[in-house]
């Protein structure tokens, strides 16, 4: 693979894969990250003389059919204030597209095509044929093989991993791979059942294993306690049990703050463990607890994030989750996180720019720190 700062782009149609699924309200997009990052990537293009064809999805829907609501054409005016440039935008294309040099073009939902999830072979022939390069620049979407990133990438005369696509991986193999010790990992979030395989993999790699929100629950009962009607999923719970048992690096909790009710006007009460109530809500972590996490976090070298530890949405609530962001941001060791929740709380918190790598992926972050080789990551690397 020719790396992307080597390559010619002069008079070259470029089909560049994106990840634009952002969220949206009222055909609105209501952040806007995602296509921040990719914006340097379009520019270097454009600035050598490329023109490109933008490729993304944006939600799930059903394959082959239509859904205006999920149109791409709605990104359109996000996208142009983001670049600073005018973006095209085309309905049909699978059948061709030309643009001039310097143009860029957005295409419609790429979902919408019948052979899209199912990586089509016909289809995935057709999108090559578009361009002279295939870039992929949707990191985040590389734990899915789907034509517009795998298929194409294996009939396109060139393809190739896009800078933020490899600035992801390499930031995630420096937290497990490459990490310097001591490595702390906080895994939080309200279900332990899709994370599971990554708390598994987590714990072998790093010193410190801090787990949070719904997952923490389970550890307190599997010691012993009751948690009242917190948040518990009971059909993970046998299978919590043997995997803590597995585990020797997790920084048990001390205390919690309960509620009453599920509720912004909640008041929280703090209650060490042996006093949690039968109609207590576990919704965040204690000072006590907080004290011994910030104490693990203030001492190590990388530290990786993924998921809040309260109900950091109600303001009672988050103090734990508030802490932990505060804290990795006030240090200075290697910090990547990921997660939708959690980089809405490193916003709402203020620390964007203190996190040493914020990563766009969701499901494709978890899967990679699960130690799952992407089919996507194997046929960009292929000759
Ligand atoms: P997830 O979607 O699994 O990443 O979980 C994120 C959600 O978990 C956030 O909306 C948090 O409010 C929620 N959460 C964190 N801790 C708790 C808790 N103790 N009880 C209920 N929900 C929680």
């Amino acid at each position: 693979m020719i790396p992307f700062e080597e390559l010619d782009f002069e008079d070259k149609q470029v089909l560049l894969r994106v990840d634009f699924n952002v969220p949206l309200e009222n055909k609105k997009v209501t952040n806007d990250f995602r296509i921040r990052q990719t914006a340097p990537t379009i520019h270097k293009i454009l600035d050598k003389g490329g023109s490109i064809i933008l490729v993304t999805h944006i939600g799930r829907p059903k394959e082959g059919a239509e859904d205006l609501n999920l149109s791409t054409s709605t990104l359109i005016p996000t996208l142009e204030k983001t670049l600073g440039l005018p973006v095209k935008f085309k309905k049909n294309w699978i059948d061709g597209v030309r643009i001039n040099k310097g143009e860029v073009l957005l295409c419609e939902n790429v979902r919408f095509l019948k052979g899209e999830t199912s990586n089509d072979s016909q289809l995935a022939k057709k999108m090559s044929k578009l361009c002279d390069i295939f870039i992929n620049e949707a990191f985040s979407n590389s734990h899915r093989a789907h034509a517009s990133n795998y298929g194409v990438a294996q009939f396109a005369q060139a393809k190739v991993a896009g800078p933020l696509f490899l600035s992801e991986v390499q930031a995630l193999y420096k937290v497990v791979k490459k990490n310097e010790s001591p490595t702390v990992a906080i895994v939080g979030g309200s279900k332990i059942s899709t994370k599971t395989a990554l708390i598994k993999n987590l714990s072998k790699q790093v010193d410190h294993l801090i787990l949070g929100g719904g997952i923490a629950n389970l550890i307190i009962k599997a010691r012993g306690h009751q948690i009242g009607k917190s948040l518990f999923e009971k059909g993970a719970y046998e299978d919590a049990c043997r995997l803590f048992k597995d585990i020797d690096n997790i920084v048990f909790p001390i205390d919690v703050v309960c509620a009453s009710e599920f509720s912004k006007t909640a008041i929280g009460t703090i209650r060490p463990l042996n006093e949690i109530r039968e109609n207590d809500l576990i919704l965040d972590f204690g000072p006590k607890t907080l004290k011994k996490i910030v104490s693990k976090i203030q001492s190590a070298k990388t530290i990786l994030w993924n998921g809040p530890i309260g109900v950091f949405e109600f303001d009672n609530f988050a103090n734990g989750t508030r802490t932990i962001a505060e804290t990795i941001a006030e240090s200075s060791a290697f910090s990547v996180a990921g997660g939708g929740d959690t980089i809405a709380s490193i916003e709402k918190f203020n620390v964007s720019d203190k996190i040493s790598y914020i990563s766009t992926a969701g499901g494709a972050f978890l899967e990679f720190l699960e130690g799952k080789k992407s089919p996507v990551i194997s046929i960009l690397e292929e000759n």
